[in-house]
Formats: C-alpha cells, sequence, structure tokens
C-alpha cells in the first residue's frame, strides 16, 4: 500500500458534505489552501476500530482553523462523527485518519476574507511511523539540523497549519539527506525544541524532563504521556533543555501520534540505551490506546 500514490487507491474519501470514492475527492489547482498556505489538518490513530483521542483532534482542527483565522464549517461534534464514519466506510481496524481544512477558489491573493471553507476526512492503513517493518530495539537516530522552531509570534505554532510543515519538511530532508532519521531541531533561541514530527522527552537516574511547549505544538501524545507519568507518580519537568546538556541524559524518546512512543538511540554523537523506563510507558501507552472508551 505504501508505494502506491495517494490518489490512486480504492475506499472513500468524505469532502463537503458526501462520500465520494477516493479517486474523485479533487479540488482546484488555483485553491488559496494550496498557494497561500491556507489549510490546517489532523492526524489520528485507529486501534482495532476506535480512533485514540478522537475528541482532542477533532477539537484541535477547529482551533488549529482559528488560529490562522479560518472558521471550520463544522462542529466538533459533527468531525467526531464522519471521523467515524471514515474508518467505517473503509473498513479500517488499524490505521491513521486525516482530517484537512482549506481555503477555497474564490479569493487567490493573500486576503482570504471571501474563501469558502472545504473540508476532507481521509483514512488508510498504516504501519509504525519509524521502523514500518519491526526492529526499533536501539531506537531512532536524530540529527540536529539548521531549521529551527519560530517564535510564537512570527508562527501559529499550536496550530497544525500546513505551512508550518514546510519547516519541519526542510529539517527532515537535512537529517535524511545524511543518513539520520530524523531531525533534532532547536527554537529560534536555541534551545532544544522537539523533532519534525514528534515532541521530544530526556530521562536520567528516573527523572524527566521535557522542553516547554512554547514554540512548537504541544503533542496530545506529549499531554498524554505526561498524564501517564504522573499517574505512575513521576513527574516530569517541563523545562528549558539546551543542546549542551543532552550528553549527560541516559534515556530519549520522542512522542506523537504518529510516532507514538519511539525510543531515540542516537542524537549526533551521543548514545543512549532505551531501558525499562520507555518500555514501561510504551506498555502503557499501548494499553490506553486499546481501552474502548
Ligand atoms: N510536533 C509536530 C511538529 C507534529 O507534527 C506532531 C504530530 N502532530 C507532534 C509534535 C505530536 O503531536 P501529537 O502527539 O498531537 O500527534
Amino acid at each position: 500500500m505504501t508505494n502506491i500514490p495517494f490518489d490512486d487507491r480504492d475506499g472513500y474519501i468524505w469532502m463537503d458534505g458526501e462520500m465520494r470514492p477516493w479517486r474523485d475527492a479533487k479540488l482546484h489547482v488555483l485553491s488559496h489552501g494550496l498557494h497561500y498556505g491556507g489549510a490546517v489538518f489532523e492526524g489520528e490513530r485507529v486501534y482495532d476500530g476506535q480512533i485514540f483521542k478522537l475528541r482532542e483532534h477533532s477539537q484541535r482542527l477547529i482551533d488549529s482553523a482559528a488560529m490562522i483565522d479560518m472558521d471550520l464549517p463544522m462542529s466538533v461534534e459533527e468531525i467526531d462523527a464522519v471521523s467515524r464514519e471514515i474508518i467505517e466506510a473503509n473498513n479500517i481496524r488499524d490505521g491513521y485518519v486525516r482530517p484537512i481544512a482549506w481555503r477555497g477558489t474564490e479569493q487567490l491573493a493573500v486576503s482570504a476574507q471571501k474563501n469558502t471553507i472545504h473540508v476532507a476526512f481521509a483514512c488508510w492503513q498504516w504501519p509504525k511511523y519509524f521502523f514500518p517493518k519491526g526492529g526499533d530495539d536501539k531506537g531512532i537516530s536524530l540529527k540536529t539540523v539548521k531549521w529551527r522552531r519560530p517564535d510564537p509570534t512570527t508562527a501559529p505554532v499550536q496550530s497544525k497549519a500546513a505551512s508550518n510543515y514546510v519547516i519541519g519538511t526542510m529539517a527532515k530532508h537535512e537529517a535524511e539527506r545524511v543518513g539520520f532519521d530524523d531531525a533534532f531541531m532547536l527554537d529560534y533561541q536555541g534551545r532544544v525544541a522537539e523533532s519534525s514530527g514528534s515532541n521530544i522527552f530526556f530521562v536520567k537516574d528516573g527523572q524527566v524532563k521535557t522542553p516547554k511547549a512554547e514554540c512548537f505544538l504541544n503533542g496530545i501524545t506529549r499531554q498524554t504521556v505526561l498524564k501517564i507519568m504522573a499517574d505512575m507518580g513521576i513527574e516530569a519537568e517541563e523545562t528549558t533543555i539546551m543542546p549542551e546538556e543532552i550528553g549527560a541524559f541516559e534515556e530519549v524518546f520522542v512522542t506523537g501520534t504518529a510516532a507514538e512512543i519511539t525510543s531515540v538511540g542516537r542524537i549526533d554523537d551521543h548514545h543512549y540505551t532505551p531501558s525499562a523506563f520507555t518500555k514501561r510507558l510504551q506498555d502503557a501507552y499501548k494499553e490506553l490506546t486499546l481501552k474502548k472508551v
């Protein structure tokens, strides 16, 4: 499935109020969303036929839109309902859901006051984001890249806005080009931030630290993992972490809907060994994803 282009698959995509055959879910090339980055999206995982943290993702879609001055034409209940409908229509038990909203064709310049807001939902089967063929015991490798997370007054950092992902793509390419799995990104002040599509945690002597989510997405998985740890009696510290400090940690992991909890084996020339602590969190996270609500 992974090598088949996304426009040439069987199944259904919900678009602007109707369920369409997958290949017919098209938009015009002169859409504002394509030219000026006027789009927001979500990424959700389906575990055993149930979307994990559905309400949080549906609400974030609305909030992401509002942050880029876009009024989403659906309520949170409607987004929940269509998300469930799309996994049913495509018969997905374990996979990924992608809702997206974008500005249409009425205006094609910087202002977008008159553009219709379109919405679509797709879903597909999805293996692990890292190591789709298994073998994650050593963890992923991250490389410090030149691209940084921006000042929150410069970009809508808490919005899952398509425009924010240009930086992520450039960062990930920079890391992949020299053989690393993903990017280790600092923020505009040179503090440790996150990876290209996941948040990051550091562990030493049972103490956990994670950067404050000030200039990058405060991931739903990040918040879930903080809660799991709090329930275990572990108070993770949300704090400033400088790149000079990372060599002193014993364990590192990244979190995200796609990444779930993935161990990091290496950042540049620093090596880390995933141990029982990360495994315990991974087990607790897995259990939560399979809980029926
Ligand atoms: N940071 C970025 C840049 C992301 O794209 C994602 C994935 N949405 C995350 C962090 C993690 O967010 P979540 O846990 O909500 O998937």
